[in-house]
């Protein structure tokens, strides 16, 4: 689940810290809550009964007339020979005819988001016509449940946080789905949803989408997303961001944050230029401007102009984590390379070394007389990340032995790896790739696999650095396991070139327990495995 930033207490706390932060809820006044759909309205923290907010068929909200003007002290007259509602409120006079799209304030025309309507009785005019009486409106949330607020006053980006905190409540849940204004992005991806709707931030070349700095922080890009919360920016020529969200002004460039002035100091407050985008932590983000940020585990981030419940929050990140990565998207294949018969002192020390350079993971088949000879070796491969597997204790051929002589060949190296590593092995290749039902009747047992290979070099008897490099490349694909042994300078050079071609064409090392997990295969115990 999501980490919450508690931004509300982080804004507080930055507050006391800087002393200047804008305090801008004092100038909100009250605010009418409408829901779409909903049957109440709350003004000034009471609720009351309200016909229900509703769309028009353009999806523009119409709001009820009569109740809006009642609650802010004014009147609505009805004028039946011309099927107008003659609106006073907030000291202007306006009219609304039923199907028009022109309205009358102060004896001007102006152009409505859709016409004024009546439906079961009650006269509806859109939601944003109010501003033309010089008020202000919001609304939060898609579909049926969705808030709207309304107020006198201009309403602050915290004055209307607060409103819409206390909506739920008042009014009931918003079943709609997120905020058309909250934004959702993934670290690594290039592809964003906003308004309800996915794009894509950059091309698959581009470094413009969000990603996670070196200090672990969500770095969003910042233009992108102030403008996606309904926010304003301008960019200066010196490339710095001059940011506007409601009442909050911040000016972002690389190094620095400035509000009211005042450079926000915090380790998580972090900006930086890449790629020609100027982009900022997720703090830095919300604690500027006063917005609500949210991150999930997988590198999922919504963004929202105001707090979102918990469940709101848990959809946002569950959207997020569909977001395809850009390594999603680019990867050609998984290969597992898999290496026999060690460890083999020297050369698996350089493997090791070569295979960590590289970010690669691989998995090793050991026999339990080869860890006797180098047993220091047994803790880097978990250690760096590799998996450990059983190749029987004395590199017998399994299918002639005895079931005593059999069991010993599996117990003798599970039990000397675990007591090294604290791991049981769960994979066994038997030597020479022999094995019959009595073999996978003892790995079934003891809850283990048996673990063939899809490519196979002949490493071990070309010894040649350049052939046993083609005879990999030449074949190999997505989802194959490449048989390897780590006992020749040429076999440890090989695999190193095979790493470096095939990761340059755009194929991941991995596991052969990453590989099955990345196809969906569980590894069943007795079961034989090639390839996935
Ligand atoms: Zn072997």
């Amino acid at each position: 689940m999501g980490t919450r930033i508690r931004i509300l207490a982080l804004v507080l706390l930055a507050a006391m810290l800087l002393g200047a932060l804008p305090v801008a809820a004092a100038e909100g006044g009250p605010v009418l809550l409408l829901q779409a759909g909903g049957s109440r309205a709350a003004w000034n923290g009471r609720v009351l009964d309200a016909p229900p907010s509703r769309y028009a068929a353009n999806g523009a909200l119409l709001v009820p007339v009569r109740t809006v003007a009642e609650v802010l002290g004014g009147s609505v007259a009805w004028e039946g020979a011309t099927k107008s509602a003659v609106v006073s409120l907030n000291g202007h006079a306006a009219r609304f005819t039923r199907g028009s799209w022109t309205c009358w304030v102060d004896g001007r025309a102006a152009t409505l988001s859709t016409p004024a309507d009546t439906v079961d009785n009650v006269l509806y005019i859109p939601l944003t016509a109010l501003e033309l009486l010089g008020l202000s409106t919001a609304s939060c949330g898609y579909y049926e449940g969705a808030y709207l607020a309304v107020s006198a006053a201009p309403l602050s980006q915290e004055a209307l946080a607060q409103a819409m905190a206390q909506a739920p409540a008042l009014l009931g849940p918003n079943a709609g789905l997120l905020d058309r204004r909250a934004l959702v992005l993934r670290t690594g991806s290039r592809w964003a949803v906003r308004g309800g709707r996915e794009e894509a931030l950059c091309g698959l070349d581009g470094g413009s989408h969000p990603y996670a700095a070196d200090s672990g922080l969500a770095m969003v890009p910042l233009a992108f997303s102030v403008e996606a919360l309904g926010g304003t920016y301008t960019v200066q020529a010196d490339g710095s961001v001059l940011a506007a969200m409601g009442t909050r002004r911040a000016a972002f460039s690389a190094g620095s944050v400035i509000v009211d002035g005042q450079a926000l100091d915090h380790p998580y407050v972090r900006v930086e230029a890449r790629e020609g985008t100027l982009f900022a932590s997720l703090y830095a983000v919300t604690t500027a401007l006063g917005v609500y940020g949210y991150a999930g585990s997988d590198g999922g981030l919504v963004l929202s102009p105001w707090p979102l419940d918990a469940a709101l929050e848990a959809r946002g990140l569950a959207r997020a984590s569909q977001l395809r990565t850009v390594e999603d998207e680019t990867v050609k294949g998984y290969i597992a390379l898999t290496f026999d018969d060690g460890p083999s002192g020297a050369y698996t020390t350089r493997l090791l070394d070569g295979l960590k350079a590289r970010g690669v993971h691989a998995t090793f088949f050991l026999c339990n007389y080869r860890i006797q000879a180098y047993p220091q070796l047994l803790s880097r491969y978990g250690a760096e990340g590799h998996e450990v597997a059983n190749h029987s204790a004395t590199h017998a051929t399994l299918t002639a032995c005895s079931p005593a002589a059999l069991a010993a060949e599996m117990d003798n190296t599970n039990r000397t790896i675990e007591a090294a590593t604290g791991l049981r092995p769960t994979l066994l290749r038997p030597p020479g790739g022999a094995y019959n039902q009595t073999v996978l009747d003892a790995l079934e047992a003891r809850g283990m696999c048996c673990v063939l290979w899809s490519v196979d070099p002949q490493d071990w008897r070309l010894r040649n650095r350049e052939k046993i490099r083609e005879a990999v490349l030449s074949t190999v694909g997505d989802g194959d396991i490449v048989l390897l042994h780590d006992m020749s300078n040429a076999s440890v050079d090989a695999a190193l070139d095979i790493i470096d071609t095939l990761q340059a064409r755009g194929y991941r090392f991995v596991t052969v327990s990453e590989l099955a997990a990345l196809r969906g295969v569980p590894l069943a115990a007795g079961g034989v495995y090639r390839g996935f």
